[in-house]
C-alpha cells in the first residue's frame, strides 16, 4: 500500500520515506513519506487559503462533509482497524472499538454547533456571546491511540469551522494517513492536511505564526516545549498530558468483582492510556487478597500478536517505551516484591507480560513516575486520610477512581481528589458530552464536551444600548 500525505487536497509523497515497524514483530512492515519543512510550510499554507472558506461555508455544510468522511471512513473500516494493529500492536478488537469510536465522534462533533449565549436582556441592553473560530488549528497525537485521540481534534476543530493540519508520532502515522485519504474524497481542497516527521517538525509547527492553536496530546516533557515554542505567537493551547492517576479501594470493597476490573483499567492498551490505573493503593488487610486476584488475572491472560484473535494484551508500541519498561521492571526488582511479570517475553517484538509487584517504597520509579506499560504497583495503606495525601503527591492530575460498596462514602473520597477526573466504581467512561483534562502538570485545557467545543473558538461580546 502507497501512503501519501495530504497537502491542499492532493495526495503526494513525502520528500523522503521511513519505514513504519510493526511492534509486534520488531521489523518493518511498511513505509511512508516523511515531510521536510517546506511541505509542512506548504500544509500550513493550504490551511490558511481553505480557512475563509470553510469557516463561511455554515454549520449545514460542514457538517454534511464531515458525515461525507465519517461514511468514507467506515467504507473502509477493516482496512482502518488492520492497519492501526499492525503500527500500534492493540488487539484487533481493540483497534476495531477505536475506529468506531473514531466515526461516532465525527459523527457526533458534526452535529453540534455553539450558538451564541444571551448573557443579559434587560431594558436599555442586550448582551450576547459569540463563537467564531480561530483559524488554522495544529493537531499533534501520540501513538497510543493515534486515531481517536485525532478524530475527536479534528471532529471538533472542523465542526466550530477552524482548518486543520494533523501530525502524527512518527511510530504511528498509517492511520493518520488513510484519514487524510478520507479527507480527501470529502473535504474542500485545504480543510484538512496531513504531514508525517520524525519528532523534527513538532517545533516549527508550534511556533508557526500562521497556526492558532495547538491541540496537543502527549507526554508532559514534550507539552512544556510545546507551551515554549507557542508562546512567542500567544498560541491558543489545549496540552493533554501524562497522567499518574491512583486507584484507592476503601475497606469495604468487594475484591471478587472490583479486582478484574482494576486489572482492566491499568492494562487496557497494555496499560499505554493516559488515565490508565498506575498506583493502587489498598487497605493494608486485603492487599493479600487483591494480589492474587491480580496474579490469578496475570496468568491467565494472552499476551500476543494483536493480529491474533486469542490476544488481550498487544506489545509495546515502541522500542524506546519497551526499553524503559525494561529499566522500571528491573529497578521494581530491586526495591520491591514482583510477584508475576516482568520477565520479557522470548520472542521478536516488544512483550512484556503485566507485572504485579507489592512493597515498593513511595519514592520508587514506578510509583514516582508514569509507567505507561502493564506494571502495576500494589501500595497499602492504613488511613484513607493517608491515602489521600499519597494519591494527590505527585506532580501529575489527570484522573484516578474509588471503589467501594458504599457510593457516597466513595464521592466524598472522590471530592478530596486533585485531578481532572475521578471515576466511583468505574473506569475509562469517556464520553463526547463530557470534558476531559488535566490539572497540574497533567495539561491545560478540556476536549470534549461544550467545554472542549469552546477551546477552538474565539469569544466576542456583542453588547448593544437598546
Ligand atoms: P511520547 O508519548 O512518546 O513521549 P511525545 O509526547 O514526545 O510522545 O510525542 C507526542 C507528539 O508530539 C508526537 O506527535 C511527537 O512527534 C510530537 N513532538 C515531539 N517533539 C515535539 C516538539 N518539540 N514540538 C511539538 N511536537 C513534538
Amino acid at each position: 500500500m502507497d501512503f501519501k500525505l495530504l497537502i491542499g487536497g492532493t495526495l503526494v509523497d513525502g520528500a523522503a520515506r521511513m519505514p513504519v515497524i510493526n511492534p509486534a514483530t520488531g521489523e518493518p512492515f511498511a513505509d511512508c513519506p516523511r515531510a521536510d519543512l517546506a511541505q509542512m510550510e506548504q500544509a500550513v499554507s493550504a490551511a490558511k487559503r481553505a480557512f475563509p472558506g470553510w469557516r463561511d461555508a455554515g454549520n449545514t455544510a460542514r457538517h454534511d462533509a464531515m458525515g461525507r468522511l465519517a461514511d468514507a471512513i467506515e467504507a473502509r473500516f477493516a482496512e482502518f482497524a488492520r492497519t492501526l494493529t499492525a503500527e500500534q500492536g492493540k488487539p484487533l478488537a481493540q483497534a476495531e472499538f477505536e475506529v468506531g469510536g473514531s466515526i461516532a465522534a465525527i459523527r457526533y462533533f458534526g452535529a453540534q454547533e455553539l450558538l451564541p449565549e444571551t448573557l443579559v436582556d434587560e431594558a436599555g441592553s442586550l448582551v450576547v456571546e459569540q463563537y467564531y473560530p480561530l483559524g488554522v488549528v495544529a493537531c499533534i497525537t501520540p501513538w497510543n491511540f493515534p486515531l481517536i485521540l485525532l478524530a475527536i481534534k479534528v471532529a471538533v476543530a472542523l465542526s466550530t469551522g477552524n482548518t486543520v493540519v494533523a501530525k502524527p508520532a512518527p511510530t504511528t502515522p498509517l492511520t493518520t494517513l488513510l484519514l487524510g485519504e478520507c479527507a480527501a474524497a470529502t473535504l474542500p481542497a485545504g480543510v484538512f492536511n496531513t504531514i508525517v516527521d520524525a519528532n523534527d517538525l513538532g517545533g516549527a509547527l508550534s511556533a508557526h505564526p500562521d497556526i492558532a492553536k495547538i491541540s496537543f496530546t502527549g507526554s508532559t516533557a514534550t507539552g512544556r516545549k510545546v507551551m515554549a515554542s507557542a508562546a512567542a505567537t500567544l498560541k491558543r493551547l489545549t496540552l493533554e498530558l501524562g497522567g499518574n492517576d491512583a486507584a484507592i479501594l476503601l475497606d469495604d470493597v468487594d475484591l471478587d468483582d472490583v479486582a478484574p476490573k482494576i486489572f482492566q483499567a491499568a492494562t487496557y492498551n497494555a496499560g499505554q492510556v493516559c488515565m490508565a490505573a498506575k498506583r493502587i493503593y489498598v487497605p493494608r488487610q486485603l492487599v493479600n487478597g487483591l494480589c492474587d486476584r491480580l496474579v490469578a488475572l496475570v496468568q491467565s491472560t494472552v499476551v500476543g500478536d494483536g493480529m491474533d484473535p486469542a490476544t488481550q494484551i498487544g506489545p509495546i508500541q515502541n522500542r524506546m517505551q519497551f526499553d524503559k519498561l525494561r529499566d522500571l521492571c528491573e529497578d521494581s526488582k530491586q526495591q520491591g516484591d514482583v510477584l508475576t511479570g516482568g520477565e520479557i517475553l522470548n520472542r521478536p517484538g516488544y512483550f512484556i507480560p503485566p507485572m504485579i509487584v507489592r512493597n515498593l517504597p513511595e519514592a520508587a520509579r514506578l510509583v514516582r513516575e508514569e509507567q505507561f506499560g502493564p506494571l502495576i504497583p500494589i501500595l497499602a495503606y492504613d488511613t484513607v486520610d493517608e491515602a489521600v495525601t499519597r494519591a494527590n503527591a505527585v506532580e501529575y492530575g489527570l484522573a484516578g477512581t474509588i471503589w467501594g460498596a458504599d457510593p457516597q462514602r466513595a464521592a466524598a473520597v472522590a471530592g478530596r481528589i486533585e485531578t481532572g477526573t475521578v471515576w466511583i466504581n468505574k473506569h475509562l467512561d469517556l464520553r463526547f458530552d463530557v470534558p476531559f483534562g488535566g490539572v497540574k502538570q497533567s495539561g491545560i485545557g478540556r476536549e470534549q464536551g461544550r467545554h472542549g467545543m469552546k477551546e477552538f473558538v474565539n469569544t466576542r461580546v456583542v453588547s448593544l444600548a437598546r
